[in-house]
């Protein structure tokens, strides 16, 4: 059999084995309740506190600020929509400042509650490379705000927003500021009070950790309608018995992804630096998107000028290499990426997307095949068009 190449780990990764092994006592073993009185939910609860505390170290935060939920996704939802109802209930703001640029799980959230709710979306622009400029925040933050959304780091493109900047100006008008984290937190330091995030979503499978849970730092005292109600679990902030073996494995995948940060850092630039290099160097019509430099350590993605981006991952897959579009789009439906729009690529470019996202088992010589069967594919993909 082929050697296959796992090149997405923007989409998601393995689980680590360190973090298998310190989930399976808790499926069997510790499986108590931990809402219950007695010994066995007792033991559940300090496992469960533990977890808390490691999130919370790793985040910036303190224990009472971390709400555990099922993911990523539901992190940003609870995010979005508790601070948007709470505003409006408290000071009437109704108006959404996000980006075009958002994850699915922060647009279509924003754009339901204009739907259902009566709340207005703001979309801020963004630069070529998908950035925020603080400035434009600053301007857009008038008085009736009820919320700030903007991504810690671009899951298609990779590009690092000046969070602390944005953080700052959001303190200073005094408007709650969310931040979709959830690759970010594979590779930069995370902290909310550095940062000045009021709410940061993270989820654990884009870190070595299971699918199905993640977190959400909330700033104390800041009001947050539940989205789920029932118990009065995770401080009254998202109700339902929490996943503890699930929890366990985030707290553990988090503590090793922040305690290896610096060193796989190091490592992932230098091969993403090489991957980038060979790609642009061997690809005529190809470029780079996102920051060139201001980007996830892990994260290449290109754009081939008229090229089928999605017949070129199925090449590639062929080829034995697993890439990505970078965008939700799925096979059979050339719809050009919205980033890809928003960063002002023209239409001979945007259907021609390419994520190559690198992990802790990424190897240069795959880098090096790879830079070595791309040029043929792509050639391939434009000969049959
Ligand atoms: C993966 C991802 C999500 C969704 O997280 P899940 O845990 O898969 O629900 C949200 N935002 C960004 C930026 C992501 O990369």
């Amino acid at each position: 059999m082929k050697e296959r190449i796992y090149l997405d780990y923007a989409a998601t990764t393995p689980v680590d084995p360190r973090v298998v092994e310190r989930m399976l006592p808790f499926f069997t073993g510790t499986f108590g309740n931990p809402s219950s009185v007695h010994w066995f939910g007792q033991q559940a609860e300090a496992a469960l506190e533990s977890a808390r505390e490691t999130v919370a170290g790793a985040l910036g935060a303190q224990p009472d600020e971390i709400v555990f939920t099922s993911c990523g996704t539901e992190s940003d939802n609870l995010a979005i929509r508790g601070m948007a109802f709470t505003q409006r209930e408290k000071t009437g703001a109704q108006r959404i400042i996000t980006t075009p640029v958002e994850h699915h799980a922060v647009l279509h959230t924003v754009e339901q509650l204009v739907e259902l709710n009566g709340f207005k979306m703001d979309l801020l622009p963004v630069d070529q490379y998908g950035m925020v400029d603080p400035e434009d925040l600053r301007h857009a933050l008038r008085d009736d705000v009820a919320l700030v959304s903007i991504m810690y780091a671009n899951n298609e493109i990779g590009t690092i927003n000046p969070m602390a900047e944005i953080g700052k100006l959001c303190r200073q008008r005094g408007v709650p500021l969310h931040s979709d984290a959830v690759q970010a937190a594979a590779h930069l330091p995370m902290n909310v009070v550095r940062d000045q995030i009021d709410l940061l979503a993270i989820g654990a499978h884009k870190f070595y950790g299971p699918k199905g849970v993640g977190a959400l730092a909330v700033r104390k005292n800041i009001g947050l309608h539940p989205s789920q109600t029932g118990g009065g679990q995770e401080n009254g902030r998202r109700a339902g018995t929490q996943n503890i073996p699930y929890i366990i494995g985030l707290a553990e995948a988090l503590k090793l992804t922040v305690n290896d940060l610096e060193a796989r850092r190091r490592q992932h630039i230098a091969k993403r630096d090489r991957l980038i290099a060979g790609v642009l160097g061997n690809v005529p019509g190809s470029r780079l998107t996102g920051h060139p430099t201001e980007r996830l350590p892990n994260h290449a993605s290109f754009a081939f000028e008229r090229l089928d981006g999605n017949h070129l991952l199925m090449l590639l897959d062929a080829a034995g290499f697993a890439c990505s579009s970078g965008s939700a789009c799925k096979v059979g439906d050339p719809k050009p990426s919205s980033v890809l729009n928003a960063i002002g690529l023209s239409q001979a470019w945007t259907l021609g997307s390419l994520r190559v996202t690198l992990g802790e088992s990424t190897t240069l010589d795959q880098i090096e095949s790879f830079i070595e069967v791309l040029p043929s594919l792509v050639n391939k993909v434009r000969g049959a068009a």
